[in-house]
Parts: structure tokens; sequence; C-alpha cells
């Protein structure tokens, strides 16, 4: 197939998602990088979107895909047969996560993992509001959107589910919103699409003490944040608050479709009776998946990248803080919105990368920002070639 044959083929015969795709042409990816069909070489510094924090096929999870694929592929629904690799990741995520989060649901990815979460609560709560935050992104399913902040994704979807109210990030008097009428709160403790929005002032431990004051449940969605990119295993272990249902996906797989939710045995257990199968998933837990997975986690359990995550994130921070022109840099680890004055500077100057060989992207909900989220087995020169080039971006696009 010539090159334009393979464009037309993509933008015809695969659905879009936008009228401007990156077009880039997959040849393979390995580390940091991809390299297109033309064997042009990118540094990847959005890694999928949060996905490849170990980067681009680690050996690790290469070894383990191969493996379990010699084993088995899908043998049956989730939740009936006992599997090695769903059970090594059960026990995997339990030996990071503290004791009232030791039960998982494993399922396909990110969105379903919160889908899941918000049946649990009402299942067990009995109640049926939900609580999320303005300029969240929880998912583009329909009970994920409903719980979404951005309400021009949202409108031309609706109806989309009642009872969901949103409260203002950071903003202690909106939690008056949440009453002995809501199921659950469900929040990203780092905003992710909204900008990399960070929490002040102990926001996420007035939120829990409201939670538990009016009896509903807490969900963290750390879909984006977890998995070592903001420089601890999850987010929440640096505001000294737990949920009480957590939400994974994106990095856990290594590579691989995978998402969690998260909780104790008991909550979970409101899931089998009344009526049984409160939740079902055929491919949920995959085994290959979850062989993948389990290579992740230890991968990031024995290399030293999540503590060095903030160290390499505050390098590359001092090098674009230089420019007169970034407007703010909110930041954690190696979790980045870089904002400039307008849209048309962000587009310009991730354009301009483009050119160079460097991958950046947009946000859903922050168009005067633009993201960068490397793997977090980005080398510290790497780093610095990263930085050099954005910086060059910047400047040469400036009118
Ligand atoms: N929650 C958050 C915080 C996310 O960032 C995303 C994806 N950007 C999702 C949920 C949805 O995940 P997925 O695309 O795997 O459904």
């Amino acid at each position: 197939m010539t090159d334009s044959t393979r464009r037309h083929t993509f933008l015809k015969k695969q659905a879009q998602t936008n009228e401007t795709p990156y077009l880039i042409e997959v040849e393979r990816a390995e580390g940091i990088y991809i390299w297109d069909k033309s064997g042009k070489r990118y540094m990847d510094m959005i890694a999928g979107v949060a996905v490849n924090n170990i980067g681009h096929r680690h050996p690790s999870v290469i070894t383990a895909i191969k493996a379990q694929v010699d084993k088995h592929l899908h043998v049956m629904v989730y939740g009936e047969f006992i599997q090695d690799s769903q059970l090594a990741l059960a026990e995997n995520l339990a030996s990071i996560l503290p004791p009232n989060l030791a039960c998982s649901y494993i399922v396909n990815s990110g969105t379903e993992a919160n889908e899941g979460a918000l049946k649990l609560a009402k299942r067990y709560t009995g109640r049926s509001e939900i609580i999320s935050c303005k300029g969240s992104y929880h998912g583009s399913t329909h009970g994920s959107m409903s719980v979404s902040g951005n309400e021009s994704k949202k409108a031309p979807f609706r109806p989309l589910l009642p009872l969901v109210k949103f409260i203002t990030f950071n903003d202690p008097v909106s939690l008056n919103l949440i009453t002995e009428k809501t199921a659950a709160v469900i929040i990203e403790p780092i905003q992710g699409d909204a900008g990399v929005r960070i929490p002040q002032n102990d926001f996420l431990k007035a939120l829990r003490a409201k939670c538990d004051q009016v009896g509903c449940l807490l969900i963290f969605d750390e879909v984006q944040t977890g998995f070592g990119r903001t420089g601890t295993f999850f987010a929440f272990e640096q505001f000294g608050i737990v949920p009480d249902i957590l939400t994974l996906g994106k990095a856990l797989g290594g590579g691989m479709p995978i998402g969690a939710f998260i909780s104790s045995h008991e909550i979970m257990r409101s899931l089998t009776h009344d009526p049984i199968l409160g939740h079902i998933t055929t491919f949920g837990g995959h085994p290959v998946c979850c062989a993948a997975a389990n290579a992740a986690i230890h991968v990031l359990k024995t290399e030293k990248w999540i503590s060095e995550a903030e160290h390499k994130g505050a390098l590359l921070e001092n090098m674009l803080v230089e420019s007169d022109e970034v407007v703010e840099i909110r930041r954690a680890g190696l979790m980045f919105a870089i904002e400039m004055i307008s849209f048309d500077r962000v587009k310009q100057i991730v354009d301009h990368c483009l050119d160079n060989g460097l991958i950046g992207f947009w946000f859903l909900s922050s168009p005067n920002s633009f993201r960068l989220s490397p793997p977090i087995s980005i080398t510290e020169r790497e780093i610095q070639e990263a930085g050099q080039i954005i910086i060059e971006a910047i400047k040469s696009t400036k009118q």
C-alpha cells in the first residue's frame, strides 16, 4: 500500500474522532520512541496519553505476553474460572494499595472501571445521586460521560444519567452539595484533562471528611494519574487520605488494554446478589492483559522511576519556565500542562514539535495549554533533548 492509499483508507474506512488527526504512520515503537514508515523517529512525550509509563514494549512485558499466549487466551467470562494471571494481578494490586482496597474487579478500560464504580456505589449505599467535579473527564460511555464536567461535550448526547451534580475543584464551599442523598463522589485527585489541576489547601481531606459525614463513598479516578506518573504509585498517596473505590486503566496494562475498579471485599460483595451478576464483562481481566499488567507492576516496583519522576519533571519544568511566553506550568511528577496565551499558540508549538520529531498533545478542557506525559522511564539526557525541541518550537513560531 502506498502512503496515500493508507491515509485514504484510514480516513474513509476507519471511523474518525476529529477532522485533523495526527496521521503518523506507525511502524514500530521502543522505549520513549516511535518510528514512522519513512524511518522518522519521534520522541513520545505523551506515551499514548499516560499509558506507556514504562516505555514502549518493555522487554518484561513482551516476555510475559509471550508466555501467557503459549498457555491460554480467553477461556471464560470474568469471574467464573480461576486464571493464574488474573489471580496474580489481584494480588499485585493489593500489594501496592492500602488494606481497604484489596479487592479488584478487572475490566477492559478506564471508562468501564468508572461505570462499574458508579454502579457499585449506588448498589452499596442504596442511594442514586452522584457528585462529580467541573472540568473532570471520566470517560466516553454514557455513565462516565454523565459524570464528566465538560457540558459542551455532553449536550448533544442528552438525556444522560439524572441526579448528577458538580462541585468546583478546590472550592471547599461547594462541598455542601454533598448530602445524605449522595451515593458517591467521583473525582480525579489531580485533574488531568482539565489541564493538570492540583488540589490545594487540604481540599481532598475536607472532601473525605464530608463523605464520611454523610455516609457516601469516595471514588478516586486514577486512570490517568496512576502507576507512578505523579511521583508515587497513585496520586492519592500524596494527600493523606484513601478513597473507598479506586479506578484504574491506561498504564495498568504496560501497553495492553485493561482497567480495574477496586474496593474492599465487603463493598464489592454487593455486586454478587440482588441482583446476581451486578456487573458482568466477557473480556474483563483478559489473561494476556493481566500478564502484561503483572510485568508492568513488577518493573515499576523494581526500577527507581517512580521516585525519580518528581526530579525529572522539575528538570523539564525548569527548562520551559525560562521562556517568557509560557504563562503557567501546572505539573505533578511527569504530568504537565504548559499554558500559553492562546489555543493558536498551543497549536503552532505542538505542530512545530511534531515536525521536529516530538509528540505533544492537547487537553479536552484546557485549550490554552498543551500536554506532556512522557514515559516515566525517560532519562535526564532525553529530557534535555525534549526541552530543547520545545523551547526551539516556542521561539521559532513566535509572531
Ligand atoms: N478517567 C480519566 C481520568 C481519564 O483520563 C480517562 C482517559 N483519558 C478515562 C477515565 C477514560 O479511560 P478510557 O479512555 O480507557 O475509557
